[in-house]
């Protein structure tokens, strides 16, 4: 069944999202970038132009036709400027609604009010405004929710947003994707949205491929949601294994039978808001390959050498995140 689903240019059906990255970021700034503005300046134009020459290229070699954009509302999410770039671009970029993890998000504002009132409402209040009315005043609608949760714990904090939107999800029919810090608390996250509401079949557990356990990736996909590999080309950091241990992963899972229920994606920011990331020269290795090019120029090469077949390849790019927003 074909579902439309909110994009930054409004409604496009599910049967048309085609090939499709599950969480990446047009752009980023981790919260307190808004205060080094002064100095980093954000630069609409160059920034554009920067978004055009990585997506047009992966658009025509590849086919690359949909992304998520999984930026939190308080880490520089920015509707219009997405907009700007799925025009230029020409494609289907989906955005989302939710906040970022207790430890890299902006907690200040919802915590202070929590001291005197229940925040939970509020909380429904954005996603319900935000996928029925817009965003920011825009008109432009949520596709998704994104929540997120700390290494090894929900906090209490994330825990509102996950019970919201379980809840929205259920109302509006909006699909849930997560962040899992290093890849924890996946079955706990999957078991906090489904007892909250949620259909399992609108839950998409995200960086799961920060872990490399194929049991506890047994006991997520058990819960009936989909799992994401959404971070290629992250290697070697804490909770990043090297993308050669993430590929036999998804090669067991899909000997295993469960190529229906795997999505992939690098969680890769093209533009980061604030000042550049004085990222040291030892490091530069483990990050040359994340980039949005990743996926199809290296790790669907890769994947194939282990055996993963075509038609397996088009279900974790094509066939899943259509029957995903589908439903
Ligand atoms: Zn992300």
């Amino acid at each position: 069944m074909a579902k439309m689903v909110n994009t930054v240019l409004g409604p496009v059906s599910s049967d048309n999202l085609g090939k499709t990255y599950i969480h990446e970021h047009i752009l980023f700034g981790y919260p307190g970038f808004q205060g080094d503005m002064s100095v980093a300046p954000f630069d609409w134009n160059g920034s554009l132009q920067l978004c055009i020459d990585v997506i047009k290229p992966l658009k025509e070699k590849y086919g690359l036709q949909t992304v998520v954009d999984g930026t939190p509302n308080e880490c520089g999410r920015n509707v219009l400027f997405m907009k700007a770039v799925a025009e230029a671009a020409g494609i289907n970029i989906i955005p989302a609604s939710g906040y970022y993890y207790e430890g890299e998000g902006a907690p200040a504002y919802f915590k202070q009010r929590a001291g005197m009132t229940d925040i939970l409402p509020d909380v429904i209040e954005i996603f319900r405004t935000e996928t029925r009315v817009g965003i920011e005043g825009t008109g432009i609608k949520a596709g998704v929710f994104k929540v997120a949760s700390s290494k090894d714990k929900i906090t209490p904090y994330e825990e509102v947003f996950f019970k919201a939107a379980a809840k929205v999800s259920s109302e509006e029919g909006i699909q849930i994707i997560t962040h899992t810090q290093e890849g924890t608390m996946g079955p706990e996250q999957a078991d906090l949205l489904i007892d909250n509401g949620a259909d399992p079949k609108r839950v998409n557990i995200g960086h799961m491929g920060g872990n490399t356990d194929i049991s506890y990736h047994l006991e997520v996909l058990s819960k009936g949601v989909y799992i994401s590999f959404d971070r290629f080309g992250l290697q070697g950091l804490v909770g990043c294994p090297r993308d050669d241990v993430r590929e036999t992963v998804i090669a067991g899972l899909c000997a295993a039978g469960y190529a229906d229920r795997i999505m992939l994606a690098h969680d890769c920011a093209i533009k980061w808001l604030g000042r550049p990331l004085p990222i040291p020269d030892a490091a530069m290795p483990l990050i040359e390959n994340w980039n949005w090019a990743n996926i199809l120029e290296n790790v669907v090469p890769a994947l194939k050498k282990m055996g993963v077949s075509d038609e397996q390849i088009n279900l974790m790019l094509v066939e899943n995140p259509k029957r995903f927003f589908g439903y």
